[in-house]
């Protein structure tokens, strides 16, 4: 749809409400409110997201520590006493054999028999 500028729609700022007047695509009042809103809105995805963040900065780094020490796999208990937590990743899918094969990053890992986890890095090299 399209709107001419003198067809006059009156919507309320998003930030404080107030009743806009003007050009009818207008959102806000003005820069300050525009700001507010986009920063009360950014702040609150951030507050969703940085626990998750927190929690896959920690599995990648303690994958990565393993790996990067020449292991490729490991008790599960143990690295869950370093913060890993099995249940955060980035991707997932099962493989040719039914096994479900996680990744966090570019690190992949797999819950195997007795509690063991592997685990390897798919890219080339490290990029830190
Ligand atoms: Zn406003």
């Amino acid at each position: 749809m399209i709107l001419k500028t003198n067809d006059m729609i009156h919507e309320d700022c998003m930030q404080c409400g107030a009743r806009l007047l003007g050009r009818s695509d207008k959102k806000f009042c003005d820069d300050g409110c525009r700001n507010s809103y986009h920063n009360k809105r950014n702040s609150n995805a951030s507050r969703v997201a940085r626990p998750v963040h927190r929690n896959l900065r920690l599995n990648y780094t303690v994958l990565s520590e393993m790996i990067d020490s020449g292991h490729d796999q490991a008790v599960l208990e143990e690295l869950t006493l370093y913060g890993f937590t099995e249940e955060y990743h980035t991707s997932s899918y099962v493989n040719d054999e039914g096994n479900l094969v996680k990744n966090v990053y570019d690190v992949q890992y797999r819950i195997v028999k007795k509690g063991r986890i592997q685990f390897r890095r798919i890219s080339g090299k490290r990029k830190d």
